[in-house]
This record gives structure tokens, C-alpha cells and sequence, in this order.
């Protein structure tokens, strides 16, 4: 048996996506910058898709810019507030301690400029809550950016909150909607959302597709010059059959959000409630509010990257952390952040669902897992010294 628990870092395309992209590739292939009838009709899909995509999401079509992914639009969303801020002398940003990596870069440069972050502290809960926000709210801050749903541990913030929030202060706010986009419901109007990044490939989309949602009013900076695409503030040919695709994959999504969520919710408990039976283990993440098909837990005692090998070995992919932290050595940030020490956070284990998983397969999960822990655990070294006492038991 084969399993498939990796969808936060990517998802299986779904065949509705796929035909939804057939079209574009040999028939309807033209640019749709080109003035021609052809030109035309490739226009009329791109301008179809974007309808698509506002109405998913409650904004209007020339909110939403086409980008490479979620890794782009986080970069431009950031980049373009930081921007606006600075023209008004404004270089405070509020972000979290947890957020991916495209975030906390960007963020990193920012501050090499003389922007200053303030990260809030993610260790109670593992969450975040609106007041946080409020409390580190300053005259002279331009920008909060907050994830919807953590990609690592699931963590599903108090998004509509912080968007109130922002909204009495003033202060643009994004989000990086990346995990949530096709899983949670989303309403950037009603949230008081003014940006919004999200990326097809983990809603069964083509991958290397995503959009910002940018409300209207709000200055982009471009990160990419040169053609007029996109309002003149995203270069580049348009990808069509990836738009289109990315389109249908979030249509079909949204439809089938409350089943698949309920479905998917179900089998993440069957696996919570199975591991927690493991010894000296622990849940990553917000218990409650959490995103349906997240499983995060820290086991005690052993290498998350032996655990993935052998879980590999006997049909499991999953992962540590995220898959852009893997190959490095250190600990993942987000498990530090909720308080993790260093040798508890190598000891993680991210299983991450869909609704193509089935009970038979959480089943495998939860015949192999607790055996291939047992196995590690039995050679550590650390273990051994946790029990014989000269080491004291953290979890
Ligand atoms: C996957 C992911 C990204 C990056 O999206 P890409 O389309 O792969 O660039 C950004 N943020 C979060 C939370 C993600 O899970």
C-alpha cells in the first residue's frame, strides 16, 4: 500500500483540472495580448477564470492579479504595503512567528532596510489571538500580515478578527491564504482581508500558478516589469491552461468544501486520537481551531528524518515539518515557536490529508507509525538515557 499524507506541501491535480486545462494547450492557444480573434478567445478564458476566482473568494475580477504561485504573491503583497508605508514614513510591520518562509524572508529584507518587525508570539494555543495584533498595533505601522492556516502544525487563525481589527486601526492587512484557499471558507470582503495570497497546487490545482487578491485602492509595487499583463503590475504572458486549471480546481474545491472538509476532518481525528496513544508524544498545533486534514505531533526520543525514511519503506509519504525545511538541519521555526525545545522539534511527524485518502489508509498509518517509533526508540541513545533516568522526560 501506497499512502499519501504530504498534501500541505502539494496535492494530487484532480481530473477536473486537468480538463479544464486540455483546451488551452493545442487549440485555444493564442496570446491573449494579441489583438486577433484567437488572442481574443484566450483573452475570454483568462477574464473568465479571474470571474471565477473573485467570486470564490468575494472580491471583484480586477482585484485579482494572476502571479507564479504563493511564494510571489506574498513577496509583491509585502513588498508593495511596505512601500506605501514608507511614503507616509510608516516602517512598522506585524507579522507572526510561524509564518512560511516566503513571509519571514521578505520580512527579513525589509528589516535589513530599516523596517521594523514585530513577530507575535505563537506559543499559547499555538495560535494567535486579535487582541496580540491590537497590543502591538503602532502609529507608524503599515502593514499586518498574518497566515490564515499554518502549514505546518494547522493552526487556523482568527482571521476575520484580525481583519477587524486592522480595519478600525487603519492598517492594509494580509494574509497568506495559501493552506486555507479550497478548504475554508472564504470572504475577503466580510473579513476585512485588503490582501490575499493563495496557490492552485494545494487545492488539486497545476502547481506554479497562484494569485493575489489585492483591494482596490491599494498601490501595487511590481516585482516583475515589463508587458501590461495584469493591470501593468504582473509581466508575462499569461499561463492560461495553469489559470484555467487553477480556476476550476478552486470552483470544484468550494462547491465540495463542507463534505470533503467533514470527511477529511474525520479521518485527521481517527489518526489524532490513534498517535496520542504512542508515549511521550504531543500534538503540534491548535487543538480546536485547526485545519481539517492536519496531523502534527513531536515524539520523544528519535529523528523525525529516520521516521520519514522508514515510514517511506513501508508505503507512508509524509513529512517533518514543511517541505521547504527538510534537507536542513536545523529544527523548523514553527515548532520552536510554539515551544518546542530543540531535541523534542526533531522528533516531528506532519501527516497532512485529503479527501482522496481513505479510512483503509489511515488504518496502514496507524498499524506502522507507532511500530517504526518503537523500532527508533529501541536503538536511540537518548531514549535509552531517558530511561535509566539520566536525562529527564520533557513530553
Ligand atoms: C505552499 C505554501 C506557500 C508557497 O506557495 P508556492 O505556490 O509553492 O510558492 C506559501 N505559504 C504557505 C502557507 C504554503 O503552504
Amino acid at each position: 500500500m501506497q499512502v499519501y499524507a504530504d498534501n500541505a506541501a502539494t496535492t494530487k491535480m484532480s481530473t477536473t483540472a486537468i480538463n479544464a486545462m486540455l483546451p488551452y494547450f493545442q487549440d485555444i492557444y493564442a496570446n491573449p495580448s494579441s489583438l486577433h480573434s484567437a488572442g481574443q478567445a484566450a483573452k475570454e478564458a483568462l477574464e473568465n477564470a479571474r470571474e471565477t476566482i473573485a467570486r470564490c473568494i468575494g472580491c471583484e475580477p480586477r482585484e485579482i492579479y494572476f502571479t507564479s504561485g504563493g511564494s510571489e504573491a506574498d513577496n509583491q503583497a509585502i513588498v508593495s504595503a511596505a512601500r506605501i508605508g514608507e511614503r507616509k514614513g510608516k516602517k512598522h510591520i506585524i507579522s507572526t512567528a510561524f509564518e512560511h518562509h516566503a513571509v519571514l524572508h521578505t520580512l527579513k529584507r525589509l528589516e535589513k532596510e530599516g523596517f521594523e518587525i514585530t513577530l507575535l508570539d505563537v506559543s499559547k494555543n499555538h495560535n494567535i489571538t486579535a487582541d496580540q495584533v491590537k497590543d502591538a498595533l503602532r502609529e507608524d505601522t503599515c502593514l499586518v500580515t498574518c497566515m490564515y492556516a499554518n502549514n505546518e502544525i494547522g493552526s487556523v487563525l482568527p482571521i476575520a478578527q484580525i481583519g477587524a481589527v486592522c480595519k478600525e486601526a487603519g492598517v492594509p492587512f494580509h494574509t497568506d491564504a495559501v493552506q486555507a484557499a479550497g478548504h475554508l471558507p472564504i470572504h475577503v470582503k466580510e473579513q476585512n482581508i485588503d490582501m490575499l495570497s493563495l496557490s492552485a497546487h494545494k487545492f488539486h490545482g497545476p502547481k506554479g500558478i497562484g494569485v493575489l487578491y489585492c483591494r482596490r485602492g491599494l498601490m501595487l509595487t511590481n516585482l516583475i516589469d515589463g508587458g501590461a499583463q495584469e493591470r501593468g503590475k504582473r509581466a508575462g504572458t499569461e499561463n492560461i491552461p495553469a489559470i484555467c486549471g487553477m480556476a476550476a480546481a478552486l470552483e470544484d474545491s468550494c462547491a465540495h468544501m463542507q463534505e470533503n472538509s467533514a470527511k477529511v476532518a474525520a479521518l485527521r481525528d481517527k489518526l489524532i486520537a490513534g498517535l496520542s496513544q504512542i508515549p511521550h508524544c504531543a500534538l503540534n498545533g491548535d487543538p480546536v481551531n485547526r485545519l481539517s486534514g492536519n496531523v502534527s505531533f513531536c515524539f520523544e526520543g528519535i529523528e523525525g528524518e529516520s521516521l520519514l525514511l522508514l515510514l517511506d519503506m513501508k508505503g507512508v509519504c509524509a513529512s517533518s515539518g514543511s517541505a521547504c525545511t527538510s534537507g536542513s538541519l536545523d529544527p523548523s521555526h514553527v515548532l520552536l515557536a510554539i515551544g518546542r525545545v530543540h531535541d523534542v522539534a526533531h522528533g516531528s511527524l506532519r501527516l497532512s490529508l485529503s479527501e482522496y485518502n481513505t479510512e483503509e489508509e489511515i488504518d496502514h498509518i496507524l498499524a506502522v507509525v507507532p511500530q517504526v517509533v518503537e523500532y527508533l526508540r529501541s536503538i536511540s541513545p537518548v531514549w535509552r538515557d531517558l530511561m535509566n533516568g539520566k536525562r529527564e522526560f520533557i513530553l
